[in-house]
């Protein structure tokens, strides 16, 4: 299909309140722009702080009075059962959805939606197994633990991969029976209002889900700021982070779990399986145009092969093929002008600052319309350069070799990010140590960008606290109650 066939141009002109599609108070809309083609392609409606307030109020009602928390574990798995069938349903709407507001190639958004069903089956059968536990200790005392929901959630979005961000965040959410509100990134928004319109179908209970559209600095500064959230899920940057974090503690201290920034490495050894790696290193590098806080943007590749093996990776760069992503593309646009402006800005950086810019570097001259760029890459690379440190968020890879594995480790350390990371050798011995020496959340031996809903995710450094996915979230959505009870008075 291609963009001109417009598959939709819609107005969502509602937020999602108490179970109702109610008018928001500003009565402005926000235009969202088909990155593809710099067109409005969709109007939403914005919210503003009394929206937010509304929206809290519902799902503190929820919580406190409604049927949710209350209801056995086996309906409430029922019930995400039921969304788990919705959004299976429903994966290819939710994919050209996708590829309009951010411009991934829908080849490749549609078997990812095809599988967001499982996050919620995955949790749907959590949600009656989450416990407390008894702890023996003196005999005439009973000691038990009830793990409890922690009330309202303010959910925050980014804006590159909205339909993952809203599946793990609702999914995780609900199974251990919070109630929501979600605030997307004001660029892709719709992903959520689709996403709301399937819970009503589901039968989550009024309150239960609210999705209010709005600006962070508004919509968002609010939810994080107020005092009857009790937990702000927040995905995107790590200056954002830190307001998060400030505007938590300065209300109610409600707790924060943040997924942030990235800038992770893929190191390559010369025993690794070549053929493998190089694959990985370029398709987990400019994938989504480098707009995935999971990719490998700086390549650490072993001295003892760094021209060939660097070689054959720019051959294959100059392959990767750059337009409208209703087409068989390997890279959509940028998914609005400010990323598109901001890898520009570091392309000039990593020139100014002595790189080796070996391919791309600039806009695609045969595309006049859209957020579009070249995959470019940069060779013999600093660690301490800037390209090599900051996050960029485009599909720039900074080459960077090294002599030893200790230098190896040194290097994938010495930023301040601590997301992801993979390693690339035959050598199981040394896999095991570096695994166990990179700072970062997520280790991949031999693969890469591996995040499933059974993998916990999240970040160490400033790439975040917390986690997302597997059993391990369930502690990040609950509380831990402990009761002790003298069996003799
Ligand atoms: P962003 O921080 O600008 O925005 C994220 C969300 O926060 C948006 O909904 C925005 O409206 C809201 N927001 C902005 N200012 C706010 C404020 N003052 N108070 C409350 N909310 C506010 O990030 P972005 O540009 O949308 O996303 C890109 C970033 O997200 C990158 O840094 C990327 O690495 C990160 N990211 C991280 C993960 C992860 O899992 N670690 C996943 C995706 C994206």
């Amino acid at each position: 299909m291609k963009i001109s066939d417009k598959p939709f141009v819609e107005t969502y002109d509602k937020l999602f309140i108490g179970g109702k599609w109610v008018e928001a108070s500003s009565g402005n809309f926000m235009n969202i722009i088909n990155p593809a083609t710099e067109e409005v392609w969709a109007q939403v409606t914005e919210g503003l702080e009394a929206d937010v307030d509304e929206a809290v109020k519902a799902a503190r009602t929820a919580f406190d009075h409604g049927p949710w928390r209350k209801m056995s574990t086996y309906e409430r798995a029922e019930i995400l059962r039921k969304m788990a069938h919705l959004v299976q349903a429903n994966a290819e709407r939710l994919a050209k959805i996708e590829t309009l507001e951010m411009g991934k190639p829908y080849h490749l958004a549609l078997p990812e939606a095809k599988n967001h069903h499982q996050w919620w089956y995955y949790y749907a059968g959590i949600a009656d197994k989450i416990h407390g536990e008894t702890i023996p200790f003196e005999d005439n005392k009973h000691i038990f633990t009830i793990r409890e929901p922690l009330g309202v959630i303010g959910a925050i979005t980014a804006w590159n991969t909205p339909l993952t961000m809203t599946t793990m965040k609702l999914s995780m959410a609900l199974a251990t029976g919070n109630t929501v509100v979600l605030k997307p990134s004001e660029s892709t928004p719709i992903t959520a209002l689709e996403i709301a319109k399937l819970t009503e179908k589901a039968g989550f209970p009024p309150g239960v889900i609210n999705v209010v559209t709005g600006r962070g600095n508004n919509v968002g500064k609010r939810l994080a700021s107020h005092m009857d959230v009790d937990k702000i899920s927040f995905t995107g940057a790590t200056n954002t982070g830190r307001k998060i974090v400030n505007y938590a503690s300065s209300s109610n201290m409600k707790k924060v779990s943040l997924e942030l920034g990235g800038k992770s490495p893929q190191i390559i050894f010369p025993d690794a399986n070549l053929n493998a790696a190089l694959e990985s290193a370029v398709s987990n590098a400019f994938l989504l145009t480098g707009q995935s806080c999971t990719l490998g943007s700086r390549l650490l590749v072993h001295r003892d092969i760094y021209d060939r093996f660097v070689s054959k990776y720019l051959e294959k760069v100059k392959l990767i093929t750059v337009g409208d992503p209703f087409t068989n593309v390997n890279l959509g646009p940028h998914a609005h002008e400010q990323q598109l402006n901001k890898t520009l800005e570091y392309i000039k950086i990593g020139q100014e600052e002595g790189a080796t810019l070996a391919v791309g570097g600039g806009r695609p001259k045969d595309l006049q319309k859209g957020y579009y760029i070249n995959p470019t890459v940069f060779v013999d690379v600093e660690p301490s350069m800037r390209i090599a440190k900051e996050e960029i968020f485009g599909p720039v890879v900074s080459i960077i070799p090294f002599s030893s594995e200790e230098e190896a480790v040194e290097i994938a350390n010495n930023v301040s990010y601590g997301l992801t990371s993979g390693v690339w050798t035959k050598d199981m011995t040394r896999a095991i140590r570096m695994a166990k020496e990179i700072r970062a959340g997520s280790v991949w031996l031999n693969t890469f960008r591996y995040v499933r809903w059974v993998t916990p995710y999240g970040g160490y450094k400033a790439s975040g606290w917390g986690k997302e996915n597997g059993v391990e979230a369930i502690k990040d959505f609950t509380q831990v109650k402990t009761v002790v009870m003298d069996l003799e008075n």
